[in-house]
């Protein structure tokens, strides 16, 4: 029996994902780092080596279904099961002034952005959910925003990004009740406004700042929330 635990975290490569692989891995996690690119996969796999993280790099665009089903068999070759599954790649789609005016939305960038944020972690899940089930107490944490509060309504005006978020903490939420009666427990994170490539680095907040609420999610006890939507103050509202 492996005593290790494996968390996989998509988008790991950089940002608030390669925080959360760094912290894990610093909780004594192997990481299986889930990147599209294979040169920026094997340089982070690189880096948390070289941090003292036991990581491998596996290989994943949570828009193709080829990918991920490749990328779950790659997973149960090297670790047997998964006890943390980490959503956290995510796109914002065009954020220039207007480029989500809701009344002039290009349909097609609303698809790609619910393709990515949405229909990524449904097909990543379930394709890793026999591995998750391998484990004793696993957890999935997805990497929300509260741009997707539906009560607080923050941020600038994304009309395929924020209701994208929205959808992902309902999605949370139905996975959490299908799971009640089980040790696997489901929660949605919001990082945070975080400097990282994807706001051009504007955010106020560090990577690992913004990772401290997913890597806390991840290591729930059993008796731990499930199905909520939390950031380092506590709970965020739907
Ligand atoms: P970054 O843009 O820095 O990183 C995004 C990561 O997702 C990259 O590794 C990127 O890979 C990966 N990714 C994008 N599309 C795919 C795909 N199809 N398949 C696999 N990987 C993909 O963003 P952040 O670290 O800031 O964001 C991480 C998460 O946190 C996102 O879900 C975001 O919505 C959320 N979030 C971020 C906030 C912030 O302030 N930064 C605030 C609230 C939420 P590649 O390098 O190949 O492009």
């Amino acid at each position: 029996v492996n005593e290790t635990k494996t968390a996989l975290i998509t988008g790991a490569n950089k940002g608030i994902g390669f925080a959360i692989a760094q912290g894990l891995g610093a909780l004594g996690y192997t990481v299986a780092v889930g990147a599209r690119d294979d040169v920026r996969r094997k340089e982070a796999v690189e880096r948390l080596e070289a941090a003292g993280v036991k990581a491998f790099g596996v290989a994943l665009d949570v828009t193709s279904d080829e990918s991920v089903a490749a990328a779950a068999k790659a997973v149960e070759q090297t670790a047997g099961r998964l006890d943390v599954l980490v959503n956290n790649a995510g796109i914002a789609g065009p954020i220039a002034e207007g480029a989500q005016d809701p009344t002039t939305l290009d349909l097609e960038v609303l698809r790609a952005v619910l393709d990515t944020n949405v229909f990524g972690v449904v097909r990543v899940t379930n394709a890793m959910l026999p591995l998750l089930r391998q484990a004793d107490s696993p957890r999935i944490v997805n990497l929300s925003s509260n741009m997707g509060s539906l009560t607080l309504q923050t941020g600038p005006i994304l009309a395929a990004y924020a209701p994208s978020k929205s959808m992902l903490n309902s999605i949370t939420a139905v996975y959490a009740r299908q799971f009640a009666d089980t040790n696997l427990i489901v929660n949605a994170a919001c990082p945070g406004y975080v400097a990282t490539d994807f706001n051009g680095h504007h955010g106020v907040r560090t990577p690992e700042e913004g990772a401290a609420t997913a890597i806390r999610l991840a290591t729930l006890p059993d008796d731990g929330p499930r199905g909520g939507f939390f950031d380092d103050e506590g709970i965020v509202p739907w």
